[in-house]
């Protein structure tokens, strides 16, 4: 395809959670539609670094857009979940507060919630809180309880989006990066590192990017400033101790450091929140790992920081207006930019809104059939020993364990590849392979040699997560 002119009534600039559920609520309507990333692998950007709360929606100011789309969207994801088959489990939440001033602030916190339409939100007494949460700090006084909050893989909510949108048509590029725009008589021509698009529509999902891409066919009307959030992500032996999330009183810099569970039974605790000029640089440092750590401690004070089996940062995309900014720029052309938090539990229904906005531009029409459906790749440690016969017997392979940490069979790599995986971190983010205590030490070798196996590439091509990351310096003899 490389050099060619290819032409799209909509081509959406992004494969996040937001561009992936642009795609997602737009594959139900007669267009033929594409979606671009630079990178190799969708979900590459920030949403692969995130606490991964599907939040209730008690934070954002009522009337914004943060708000509205942040209630809509949890629902949609509680509404979609199963039938799409995305890692979610609502495991409620819990804003404690530590002092007498903190707890006259919860008061604040529920009227917000319920003038943002959040369903059934109550203040908890601190004998209630400690019954709910034994390990949270003894010296909460009460918290505002959020039975609808909910916690999300957010890898499985990505490509799940995105997997349902291809099943209904959407064409996806990857490693195809946008470098510039022009627009006549209505029609976008998007320069790309490897070829020419035409599209009558533009969907700018482009995150830290988002204003670069704007600026491209637009007038100069708003800036992303990165803030990098950086977590710790203990071993599932601390599973146990919270159920439920627990924040702390919000800040205006953000929601504050939360102690959870996540989807898969880790704990997380983070965010930090620190403005940063390189929008890629996700790196670590101690000193911001350690108030992370002492401050989840004031929530959780017996957290055991010596059951750490990695740490990671990601970058909000923090506009220079407050809320989302979602909107026909100039005719044809959708920014959806300054997705910051809430964003991941807004994606839905912010594709249902920038759907409805490019719908009604391009005058298209609802398709007859639409696959609503979407199953997940087999998870062998979930299944019981008759399912796990069942399945082996049909193929061998998921009878064959190559990560130990998390049980993941052959069978389940070959399926990840097969689903679009090319590279080690797109077999983990689907499968798990490499995200358990050793972080990939046992079965890497094994995971690079199946994907060498199976794309038929030479094993010193296997990449970490695209060109330039390649694990071995030269073939094996
Ligand atoms: C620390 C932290 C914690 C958070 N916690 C939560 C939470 O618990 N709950 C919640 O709801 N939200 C949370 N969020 C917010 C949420 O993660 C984001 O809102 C969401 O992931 C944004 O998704 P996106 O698709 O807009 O951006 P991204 O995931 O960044 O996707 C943008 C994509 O655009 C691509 N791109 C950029 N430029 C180009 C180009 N020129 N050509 C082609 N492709 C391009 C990038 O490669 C990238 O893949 C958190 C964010 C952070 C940073």
């Amino acid at each position: 395809m490389d050099g060619t002119e290819v032409k799209y009534d909509v081509l959406i600039i992004g494969g996040g959670v937001t561009g992936s559920a642009i795609a997602w609520a737009l594959s139900r309507y007669d267009l033929s539609i594409c979606l671009i990333d630079k990178e190799s692998d969708l979900c590459e950007g920030t949403s692969k670094a995130n606490s991964g709360i599907i939040h209730a929606g008690y934070d954002p100011v009522p009337g914004t857009l943060k708000a509205l789309l942040n209630v809509m969207g949890n629902k949609i994801i509680h509404d979609i979940a199963d039938q799409l088959s995305i890692d979610f489990i609502g495991n409620g939440a819990l804003v404690a507060a530590f002092s007498d001033s903190e707890a006259r602030g919860l008061e604040t916190l529920l009227q917000r919630g319920k003038d943002n339409g959040v369903p059934s939100p109550v203040i908890l007494s601190r004998d209630e809180v400690l019954a709910k949460e034994r390990n949270i700090g003894s010296d909460v006084k009460a918290a505002l309880y959020l039975p609808s909050s909910g916690i999300v893989c957010p890898f499985s909510l990505t490509y799940a989006l995105a997997e349902n949108a291809v099943s209904n048509g959407v064409a996806i590029r990857l490693a195809e990066k946008v470098i510039g725009m022009t627009e006549h008589d209505g029609i976008f021509h998007i320069a790309t590192d490897k070829n020419m698009i035409e599209a009558r529509c533009v969907i700018n999902a482009a995150g830290v990017y988002a204003d670069s891409i704007h600026n491209m066919v637009c007038d100069e009307s708003f800036s992303i400033m990165p803030r990098r959030g950086e977590y710790v992500l203990l071993d599932k032996v601390c599973s146990s101790i919270v159920s439920s999330t627990i924040f702390q009183m919000p800040t205006a810099r953000g929601k504050g450091v939360l102690v959870t569970p996540t989807a898969h039974g880790n704990i997380l605790c983070g965010p930090d929140s620190t403005e940063i000029r390189d929008r890629e640089d996700t790196s670590t440092d101690s000193g911001t790992l350690a108030y992370v750590m002492e401050s989840a401690l004031k929530s959780v004070p017996s957290i055991d920081f010596r059951k750490i089996i990695t740490s990671f940062a990601g970058l909000r995309a923090h506009p220079s207006s407050d809320d989302f900014i979602i909107g026909m720029a100039r005719p044809g052309f959708i920014d959806v930019a300054g997705i910051e938090s809430p964003g991941l539990s807004s994606a839905p229904a912010i594709g249902k809104m920038v759907s409805e906005i490019a719908v009604d531009y391009l005058k298209a029409r609802r398709k007859s059939h639409v696959i609503e459906e979407r199953k997940a790749i087999p998870k062998l440690r979930d299944l019981s020993y008759e399912e796990r016969d069942r399945l082996i017997s049909a193929d061998p392979r998921y009878g064959n364990i190559i990560c130990r940490c998390e049980e993941i069979s052959e069978g389940e790599i070959v399926d990840a590849i097969r689903r679009g995986a090319t590279t080690l971190d797109g077999v983990k983010r689907r499968v798990r392979a490499g995200m358990g205590r050793c972080q990939g030490g046992f079965c890497t070798p094994r995971v690079m040699a199946i994907i060498s196996r199976e794309t038929g590439i030479g094993m010193d091509a296997v990449c970490k997560n695209g060109k330039g990351s390649e694990v071995l310096s030269c073939e094996m003899s």
